[in-house]
């Protein structure tokens, strides 16, 4: 961070800004929902919402005016499947040693540059979907609480899913190593009763939302990428319990049998989804269910990969993912299937968010298309959108700038330079 942003990020902190009128003016605006680019572009924000917008709004007398040049102002972006909670380690080794070797406090203290970053990176709200020790929980608490700069976070404490299974974080250690075996407190579950208890743990710890795993995955190393890992039963007590709670659901699931599970079970979205077959396509199509590809995981991982830090086992899963994900993501983009910006952020360095634009648009997405899905299908999806997700009047002046336009050349969105959040300037390049 330069020593200004370090001024602008004191300053941004201590300010309450609750009457405070503020012209922001640049060279042109993404609204999040159209198709268009509006030039030149005016939003005024007040306090912490914005209260016109568009080319011809009139700066009110008194207000301070920011003129951010040639840029393109755009909805502050969304993240649909982060782990702020977990760093970015290049070595799998480590990966799995810093959680047996640091303890909780150093952990914590780690993410609270991890959640800078990914402000900083332009995005303004995430949905972070699985940590342990509720660092989760204290990180959005913290934020929220203006303590430490960082994105509007949906948390999920725990991710559910089987013992053994991609989720279960006592897999593959020998038995009793941890004085006990894994259990509902831990996120492992194993019936349908289990299902509705570790989703009422989770909500009386600060759970925003309900993360499962549908299928095994590809950084585990006992289980298959593919097989399913919760029966039917298991996963339509977990949602349904979940929905009464009024708290979204997300499903990690690489193969199609345990997605099916999970979307006939009335999942709002699907992570990764590597293997999704044509029949899940179009039971997704026809119920809305949300797809979140995570294609920044599969580049995280192809970079690992070649750098040699990745065991033979993981690598192999690995390959075969990416390999039929690609595939994946055109089938659904073809049919319409509602896809949605997620990166998860911890396979691949915190801060390169944005690629998963990039990524969406080389699969065959107008940039239109994926600044909608970073923004206002995201929103949809996390349930925010009646306050955040667009440039609109009324809503919550989370508001990023990138140069350039993004429509033109989508890596524009990997260049952010100026971040609003919350009415609050957090970078000024
Ligand atoms: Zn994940």
């Amino acid at each position: 961070m330069t020593r200004l942003a370090g001024i602008l990020l004191a300053a941004a902190l201590t300010l309450a800004a609750a009457d405070k009128v503020t012209v922001i003016r640049a060279a042109r605006l993404f609204d999040g929902k159209s198709d268009r680019i509006v030039s030149p572009a005016v939003v005024v924000v007040s306090g912490n919402r914005i209260t016109a917008v568009g080319a011809n709004a009139a700066a009110p007398a008194g207000a301070e005016i920011l003129d951010l040049g040639d840029v393109t102002l755009l909805p502050g972006l969304m993240d649909a499947h982060t782990h702020l909670s977990y760093p970015f380690e290049r070595d799998y080794r480590n990966e799995e040693l810093g959680l047996l070797k640091k303890p909780v406090s150093e952990r914590t203290l780690d993410a609270v540059d991890v959640v800078r970053r990914t402000l900083m990176a332009g995005f303004t709200t995430v949905r972070d979907l699985g940590s342990t020790d509720l660092i989760d929980v204290g990180l959005r608490n913290a934020i929220d609480a203006g303590k430490i700069p960082g994105p509007r976070m949906l948390v999920s404490v725990h991710a559910l899913g089987s013992t053994g299974g991609h989720c279960d974080p006592f897999a593959g250690y020998a038995p009793g190593i941890f004085g006990r075996e894994s259990g509902i407190t831990d996120g492992v579950i194993n019936s349908p009763d289990e299902a509705r208890l570790a989703v009422r743990y989770n909500i009386d710890h600060g759970a925003d939302v309900i993360k499962t795993c549908a299928t095994g995955g590809v950084l585990s190393l006992t289980d298959d990428v593919d097989t399913p890992q919760l029966t039917q039963a298991e996963l339509d007590a977990l949602v349904a319990e979940a929905h009464e709670l009024r708290r979204k659901t997300a499903a990690h699931a690489h193969g199609a049998t345990g997605a099916k599970r999970a979307i006939r079970a009335g999942i709002d979205s699907i992570e990764h989804g590597s293997f999704l077959d044509d029949e899940a396509l179009d039971m997704m199509k026809a119920r809305g269910t949300y797809f979140v590809p995570t294609l920044m995981a599969a580049q995280g991982l192809k970079e690992r990969i070649s750098d040699g830090y990745v065991p033979p086992a993981i690598e192999a899963k690995a390959r075969a993912a990416m390999a039929a994900l690609d595939t994946t993501v055109r089938k659904a983009i073809a049919r319409n299937v509602k896809i949605a910006v997620g990166t998860d952020a911890a396979v691949y360095p915190h801060g390169r968010n944005a690629g998963e634009l990039v990524r969406l648009v080389e699969l065959g997405m107008s940039p239109a298309a994926a600044l909608r899905a970073a923004t206002s299908v995201d929103a949809d999806l996390l349930g925010v959108a009646a306050r955040t997700g667009t440039l609109e009047t009324g809503k919550l002046a989370d508001i990023v700038a990138c140069p350039g336009n993004p429509l033109d050349d989508i890596r524009q969105v990997e260049k952010i330079r100026f971040v609003m959040k919350d009415g609050v300037v957090f970078r000024r390049d």
